[in-house]
């Protein structure tokens, strides 16, 4: 078993009970689970790794316009399947080549595209540990 990091993002969390009902369905343990308004400054380190990209203070934009939902996935090659549950960054390209998938069914662009996966084990760690710090329990 593997975990990995998921997160809705604004323009889908209120579409959360059909998302949750998804990501049950394919398997998934939700292990955590929390709603979270990032800041600015939270998001720029949440997404450091875009910092310089066209997209980047757009997507700053996207992910504090409204509340979150972080979710820690666990299942057997979490990080993989999860990826593979999202379909394609594109909304629109996920209609078309995986119309089962997350940003298929919630997405409705390139950015506004439902929710986050992480792409490794080594980012899901990062990931969780940043919503998710061990040492705290609220
Ligand atoms: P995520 O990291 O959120 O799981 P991803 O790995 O499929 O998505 P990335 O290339 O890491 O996609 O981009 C991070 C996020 O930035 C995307 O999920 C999307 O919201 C936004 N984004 C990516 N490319 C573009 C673009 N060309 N225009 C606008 N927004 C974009």
């Amino acid at each position: 078993r593997q975990r990995t990091f998921a997160m809705v993002k604004p323009d889908a969390v209120h579409r959360l009970g059909e998302i949750i009902d998804v990501i049950q369905s394919r398997g998934f343990e939700i292990s955590r689970m929390k709603m979270v308004q990032l800041t600015r400054t939270q998001a720029a380190i949440f997404y450091r790794e875009h910092e310089g990209r066209p997209f980047f203070e757009p997507l700053l934009d996207y992910v504090t316009s409204g509340t979150v939902i972080a979710m820690e996935l666990i299942t057997s090659d979490a990080v993989k399947r999860w990826r593979e549950t999202l379909g394609p960054t594109d909304a629109e390209l996920a209609r078309q080549e995986a119309p089962d998938s997350v940003r298929a069914k919630f997405g409705q662009n390139k950015q506004l595209n439902a929710a986050h996966g992480s792409d490794s084990d080594i980012s899901a760690t990062r990931e969780i540990e940043f919503f998710f710090p061990s040492s705290k329990v609220n």
